[in-house]
């Protein structure tokens, strides 16, 4: 069955016709922003597998210094999905829908972690990236 997700105002949607990759949290201070939250919660996509079903005209991209840029519904705010050099690259796992059979599999960039977030024990912590 696809993977589907939605922002909060349900007017972007998508579907991803295969599985998410590389689910992994980042706690540096980029995401942080980006995300709104104490860490990014992110998977990877085949960019031929992804599709949007609706709203793509809402849709408004920030593109960082590196080329990497963030999607998000311009009506609600909620950040959708990760671009490389204007190709979907991955998805935020907050704004998909139901079981995607991924679970987190890193912390990353912990050594920069917001001083207020406690991160529960059990998935492997690396003070930056993974070696
Ligand atoms: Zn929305
Ligand atoms: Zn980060």
């Amino acid at each position: 069955m696809a993977i589907t997700g939605e922002c909060f105002c349900g007017e972007v949607k998508y579907r991803i016709d295969g599985k998410l990759h590389d689910a992994r949290s980042c706690h540096c201070s980029r995401c942080r922003k980006a995300f709104s939250s104490q860490a990014s919660a992110y998977a990877v996509v085949e960019a031929k597998e992804f599709h949007w079903v609706s709203g793509e005209n809402l849709l408004t991209s920030y593109v960082g210094e590196h080329g990497f840029g963030l999607q998000f519904c311009n009506k609600c705010g909620s950040t959708l999905s990760g671009v490389y050099k204007g190709v979907v690259h991955g998805v935020t796992l907050g704004c998909v829908n139901g079981e995607p059979n991924i679970k987190l599999d890193r912390h990353i960039y912990v050594g920069s972690k917001a001083t207020w977030e406690v991160i529960a024990e059990g998935v492997p912590q690396y003070e930056e990236a993974p070696p």
